[in-house]
């Protein structure tokens, strides 16, 4: 199934964060920046290393499903983000990223649940009322 949400048009490039990109298959991935020295990967990217300050870095395709560290629920918006949101950390293969959630309401969102990315509408654009799209993760579908 596509991972991408409907409204989002590429042509559009309304992506809030430059680390997606939609790949080949037609879903998204995230590119973070693994360090050629000592193997640290971060997300988003960075010109070196935030570990040993090497600049011999490289861009690399993050993991699509991770496990859910933790998050919690905003319930006052904050500036073209419609509360209540939930947002938090996931841990992916090797890298623990901040990210927001969909669909935490329709099916429970867990501690140590598996979830996967998404590219989901984030925020609205407060001056063209444009939607931008970036990141998101949500609860996978139970294995049957
Ligand atoms: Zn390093």
């Amino acid at each position: 199934m596509r991972q991408v949400h409907p409204d989002y048009n590429e042509s559009s490039g309304l992506v809030v964060d430059g680390s997606i990109r939609i790949a080949a298959d037609d879903n998204p991935v995230l590119i973070g920046t693994e360090c050629s020295e000592c193997e640290y990967v971060v997300f988003p990217s960075r010109p070196f290393c935030r570990n040993c300050l090497s600049d011999n870095v490289s861009d690399v395709e993050l993991a699509r499903t991770g496990q859910l560290e933790t998050y919690t629920v905003a319930h006052t918006g904050q500036e073209g983000i419609e509360p209540p949101y939930a947002f938090g950390f996931v841990n992916l293969e090797n890298v623990q990223i901040y990210s927001r959630f969909t669909e935490w309401k329709e099916r429970s969102l867990e501690v140590g649940d598996q979830v996967e990315l998404v590219l989901e509408k984030i925020k609205t654009d407060t001056e063209t009322g444009e939607p931008l799209f970036g990141h998101m993760f949500r609860p996978m579908e139970e294995e049957q």
